[in-house]
């Protein structure tokens, strides 16, 4: 069997941390009813998902990757994560957690019960 290379090792714990958070995230967080908690937190987790992401990046690029990933991935994460926050609006009548995917205007009724959001 062959030896796993440092770039594997960080690879596959990619996969593993990745997965583990996303579940995490989904028992604990999209799964909540508590509207306040997720209101909260929502900001939170995208903040920490993106540093997370950035960390694995960072051990790529320790391990063989050239740096330059870095100038994608940096700016990449800071507006995925910045959109992510801005656009993301939970109702209060039913929970749900609604993606505004037009950048220039909000959403003003939750698609799923019709309350003014
Ligand atoms: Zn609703």
């Amino acid at each position: 069997m062959k030896d796993l290379s440092a770039l594997d090792m960080v690879g596959y714990s990619f996969y593993v941390v990745w997965g583990l958070w996303g579940l995490a995230g989904y028992l604990f967080f999209y799964r909540g009813r508590d509207i306040a908690f997720r209101k909260r937190w929502h900001p939170r987790l995208c903040v920490f998902s993106g540093l997370l992401f950035l960390l694995f990046t960072g051990l790529f690029v320790l391990n063989g990757f050239t740096p330059a990933v870095f100038l994608l991935a940096v700016p990449s994460v800071a507006v995925i994560a910045y959109l992510s926050i801005k656009n993301t609006v939970f109702c209060s009548s039913c929970g749900k957690q609604t993606f505004n995917n037009n950048w220039f205007s909000s959403i003003e009724y939750c698609p799923k019960c019709g309350a003014k959001l």
